[in-house]
């Protein structure tokens, strides 16, 4: 069965994923385990509605290319709007197939209003922050268009509670089948471009962990531990933080 031979257990789908690097994935194998997600037995877990956490290895592994002709039928649709969701409960600009279990070669992007609501227009200015429409890259190539290494600070919901500064390039061009299986290109610089960039290093194994100035690695609420005398709680699951 595709779930337990991919996801019995980490072992055995740290395996799958490092193997199957170079395969497609077979229509039969995306339905069954599409139809396990769509059924009723509430047992089911993948793929996940939490982001699996740094130590998975799903988010090690290198993700598997979608076969161009699932992309059009109503399971594949319906992962394509679980991802969807899974990145607004966690507000998130981004989020790939690996991070909700699945070594998938997809990933959505977006940058709402809301995202940039209370962001100073400094830092908007700063770090060429401007709205990216919803926006879904499946088996995407990304190219260099301007290597210029641009450092900000970045997080990750794989590595929640912890930020860093990551240099980045300037500019990419991304090439990757859209949500009804067209192909196009889209370019991006400044904070787009960090985005998909950040999304594609999944897809390939790699965690910002990878790239950042290891010496600017922080838990984000390092302050707040100190003044609740360490009584901070840290949540996997954001209706939970959001209380
Ligand atoms: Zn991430």
């Amino acid at each position: 069965m595709f779930r337990a031979h991919y996801f019995g257990n980490t072992v055995s789908r740290a395996v799958v994923v490092r193997i199957s690097s170079a395969r497609f994935i077979s229509i039969q194998k995306i339905k069954e385990t599409l139809q396990q997600f769509l059924g009723t037995n509430s047992k089911t877990q993948i793929p996940y509605s939490h982001v699996c956490q740094v130590g998975d290895p799903v988010l090690r592994g290198r993700a598997i290319k979608v076969n161009p002709e699932v992309i059009k039928t109503a399971e594949f649709q319906k992962v394509v709007k679980h991802l969807t969701n899974v990145m607004r409960t966690y507000n998130s600009f981004g989020l790939s197939g690996p991070q909700i279990g699945l070594p998938w070669q997809i990933f959505v992007v977006e940058c709402t209003e809301n995202h940039m609501k209370g962001v100073e227009q400094s830092v908007i200015k700063a770090q060429e922050i401007s709205l990216v429409p919803t926006t879904v890259f499946i088996n995407p190539e990304l190219k260099v268009v301007d290597h210029t290494p641009i450092t900000f600070y970045e997080g990750c919901e794989s590595v929640r509670g912890f930020t860093a500064a990551v240099p980045r390039a300037y500019e990419v061009d991304i090439t990757a089948l859209n949500v009804t299986g067209k192909q196009f290109t889209w370019k991006a610089r400044g904070w787009a471009a960090r985005i998909v960039q950040h999304e594609y290093d999944h897809l390939q194994g790699r965690l910002y962990l990878d790239k950042m100035d290891l010496k600017t690695f922080h838990c984000a609420a390092w302050y707040k531990i100190n003044k609740n005398n360490g009584k901070v709680h840290l949540s996997y699951w954001p209706s939970y933080w959001k209380k």
